[in-house]
């Protein structure tokens, strides 16, 4: 029986990675549920697994919470707030999994926490490894800590990878990644009606269902740009080793070309259960609920290079890996407040770019040896960023 705290459970991957416990009631326990402020979905998520301990963020939102469970079944579990508390959880002696599914900078310290205590980390939380990097790799590393990726093409470039391969390692056979992208809802609108798309449209993805932060990532195909700088870290190999190729089937979910030829892919259904069961069962396999791929309905498989000129973000996100040092910290700070001014309306579609190139502007790329530097050029990226949205 393995135990797992689940840090962003009301969310998106939250939901599916609970789905998914609840096949495998035989192998794993709930220990931690933890949310920002949705206390109703986390209430009937902590009624149906009995987890000892859950996690409230915002402080009046846990004392709601605490008035909501007193006298029914779950009126025993200890509740929590404040984002220390999201650590405590991520480092409980009994735990022996962490889902990482916390979205942005809010997750990184939970997401370390758990790396440094050894834990075998589930890391959906992409924004967390890209702002830090090296630091976060190398704490795996010292700790002993087992990474399993979430995101569904680190996923499939994972199980693609030679047999007992542990990520942030070598696997020189390994030459090439093919990193695939749906291209998101704007893949064919006209260029120049890009200025006036809306949050609607935006967060409308042709395949996946996803929280509100990542679908406009995949919209700008920033999202693909952080998984570039995800893949680097993950799997030990240079930008010029790792190709973006559009496949809006989303069948594919990513490749790894070999020396000899070989080009092995991972497919399955577009349903984030089949990472999160892979990571869970690994390195077995279990059932994820996923229907069975129905290979006569694909039909249809294409596959084009991604064009920069539409997508302005994967650009900078190129930009920011090749400079190194703190530039992927600010590239996603940057991102995270253009987003959030977008999801408001504040600003336009096309804007989020401008944004973040007017923000990595400011910065040289130096080196970041320790976390606090890590965290002081992600909370200067964000002040550059609200001043260019000023500036608009
Ligand atoms: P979501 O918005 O649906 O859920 C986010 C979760 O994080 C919620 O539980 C929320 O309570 C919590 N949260 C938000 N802000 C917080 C804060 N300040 N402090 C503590 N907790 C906070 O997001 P999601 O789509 O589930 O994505 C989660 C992560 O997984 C992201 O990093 C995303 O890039 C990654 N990811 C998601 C998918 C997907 O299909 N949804 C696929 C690949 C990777
Ligand atoms: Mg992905």
């Amino acid at each position: 029986m393995k135990n797992i705290t689940i840090l962003g459970a009301t969310g998106s991957i939250g939901v599916s990675t609970l789905d998914v416990v609840k096949r495998h009631a035989d192998k794993y326990q709930v220990t931690a549920l933890t949310a920002n402020s949705n206390i109703d979905v986390l209430f009937e998520q902590c009624l149906e697994f009995k987890p000892e301990y859950a996690v409230v963020v915002k402080a009046d939102k846990a004392e709601e919470f605490k008035a909501k469970i007193a006298g029914t079944a779950i009126s025993n579990m200890t509740v929590l707030s404040g984002a220390d508390a999201l650590i405590t959880v991520a480092t409980l002696e009994q735990v022996d999994s962490v889902m990482a599914a916390i979205v942005g900078a809010a997750g990184l310290l939970s997401a370390l926490a758990a790396a440094k205590a050894g834990k075998t980390i589930l890391l959906a939380n992409k924004e967390s490894l890209v702002m830090s990097g090296d630091i976060f790799m190398q704490a795996v590393t010292d700790a002993g800590a087992v990474l399993l990726p979430i995101d569904s093409e680190h996923n499939a470039i994972f199980q693609c990878m030679p047999a007992n391969y542990t990520a942030g390692h070598d696997a020189p056979t390994a030459r090439r990644i093919l990193l695939t992208a749906s291209g998101g809802p704007f893949r064919t609108t006209p260029i120049d009606q890009l200025d006036d798309v809306t949050v609607d449209q935006a967060v409308a993805h042709p395949k996946w269902s996803m929280g509100r932060k990542i679908s406009v990532d995949s919209a700008t195909m920033m999202n693909k740009g952080l998984e570039l700088i995800e893949a680097c870290l993950l799997f030990n190999m240079t930008p010029e080793q790792i190709q973006v190729v559009i496949h809006p089937q989303s069948i594919i979910h990513s490749m790894v070309d070999y020396v000899d030829g070989s080009v092995l892919a991972q497919m399955g259904n577009p349903d984030m259960r089949i990472p999160i069961a892979h990571a869970m069962a690994w390195p077995e396999r279990f059932d994820s609920g996923v229907a069975p791929l129905d290979i006569f309905g694909v039909q249809q498989m294409d596959f084009e290079p991604a064009d920069l000129q539409r997508f302005p973000c994967l650009r900078l996100a190129m930009e920011a890996i090749s400079a190194g040092g703190i530039m992927p910290t600010v590239l996603n700070a940057a991102n995270e407040i253009a987003v959030e001014a977008f999801l408001n309306e504040q600003i336009r579609f096309t804007d989020i770019p401008v944004v973040i190139e007017q923000s990595m502007a400011k910065f040289s790329a130096t080196q970041a040896d320790t976390i606090e530097h890590i965290l002081d050029a992600d909370q200067q990226a964000r002040e550059q960023a609200h001043q260019a949205i000023k500036a608009l």
